[in-house]
């Protein structure tokens, strides 16, 4: 099943299991069981059309009831809102769930597939940075597992096969740098959307983690990403600029070895070896050729301007609510510059200034992060409405 089918993510994922199945000559192994989208009804209708699945949810209710008149002639059957979402997640019929979801709406839907034991493919990375610890205690009491679809921590999934976990020392992420890679504060007063939408080696992805990118918040939601996956200490997971995207991470072992994974810059190859983990699926991926690469080049990050992935290091070493509303203060003031209602810098002053003055609370309830989430969202949007 695929949460967030009409994103970046959803539609490469299906383009993988197509070519699957198409490689091995049948499909009966990756039987599509369910679709699921924010309010792309075309789309999701061509789609549905294509892959047949069981179900379809539209997050918005009318388009739901407008596509299930669409869908009459095929059988399939359409649900809505965060309660289809729900519905689907935690489906008896199902035992993969690739949540491609934006943003923090994917919290709920994960939680609740990771307690009916699904496997579950993760691309939605804020979901792990708002309840993290409530995240992973359902995998660890359903028995169910988490596996990651962001290219960093496929890396590091990859490099830590047949390796014990206590003798990683340290993470090194890497990172593109965004559009805005050697620029100072100064030279960012006046970027516009269109500039922080070009990113430089996935030209493809969906707007607001383009935009994170930008910020590099997108590396630090991957720094919390990687501390709940792999139990690595965040002071331990260092940040690397490297602007060709070839090298997706590394890993330290404790004898200073260094194990590193390599790829084209291609979101499809890390949905393969999620929905196909521990297994290597023969594909029609180029090739890389290092030759025609040339140059691998690494540089320490701008900490003083891109201040997200230092911010969001401590946010994770503070614990408590403080990540989640970090990740709020970040989807609110994204979406803002996104509809250009603030400028480019706002999104940092906006983030920090959340953190800042946020009253953080530990082990907090699930339905205390929720009420976290929506009081930041209330408090940056409002003056924008
Ligand atoms: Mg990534």
């Amino acid at each position: 099943m695929i949460l967030g089918s009409t994103g970046s993510i959803g539609t490469q994922s299906l383009e993988v299991i197509e070519a699957m199945a198409e490689m091995r000559g049948f499909d009966g192994d990756y039987k599509v069981f369910a679709l699921c989208a924010n309010n792309n009804i075309d789309l999701i209708e061509a789609q549905a059309r294509k892959f047949k699945p069981e179900f379809c949810v539209l997050y918005e209710d009318k388009l739901a009831r407008d596509l299930e008149v669409r869908l009459k002639d095929t059988g399939v059957r359409v649900l809505s809102g965060i309660d289809g979402i729900n519905y689907i997640a935690a489906h008896e019929r199902a035992d993969y769930v690739l949540n491609a979801l934006m943003g923090q709406i994917g919290l709920l839907p994960t939680l609740n597939a990771l307690r009916a034991g699904k496997t579950l493919g993760i691309a939605n990375k804020e979901t792990l940075v708002a309840a993290g610890e409530i995240v992973m205690r359902a995998a660890r009491e359903n028995n169910a597992q988490i596996v990651p679809v962001d290219s960093e921590h496929c890396a590091i999934l990859q490099c830590i096969q047949g390796e014990n976990l206590s003798e990683v020392e340290k993470l090194r992420l890497t990172a593109s740098g965004g559009p805005f890679y050697g620029k100072a504060r100064q030279d960012l007063e006046r970027v516009t959307v269109a500039d922080a939408l070009k990113h430089p080696t996935y030209p493809h992805m969906g707007r607001k983690i383009t935009v994170d990118s930008a910020t590099l918040m997108n590396k630090g939601l991957e720094l919390i990403e990687a501390y709940w996956l792999f139990g690595t200490m965040p002071d331990n997971i260092e940040i690397l600029i490297h602007r060709e995207s070839i090298i997706h991470s590394f890993v330290q072992f404790t004898d200073k070895s260094v194990k590193a994974q390599l790829s084209l810059p291609d979101m499809r190859m890390c949905i393969r070896y999620a929905l196909t983990y521990n297994k290597r699926e023969k594909c029609k991926a180029a090739e890389l050729d290092l030759t025609q690469v040339k140059n691998l080049s690494f540089a320490k990050p701008d900490d003083e301007t891109f201040i997200f992935p230092e911010l969001a290091r401590f946010a994770i070493k503070e614990g408590g609510t403080l990540p989640a509303v970090m990740n709020a203060a970040n989807e609110a003031a994204v979406g803002l510059f996104l509809q250009e209602k603030i400028r480019f810098l706002d999104i940092f002053d906006l983030v920090e200034k959340a953190v800042g003055q946020h009253i953080n609370k530990k082990n907090p309830s699930l339905e205390y992060i929720l009420y976290c989430i929506e009081e930041t969202n209330n408090g940056i949007t409002r003056h924008f409405i």
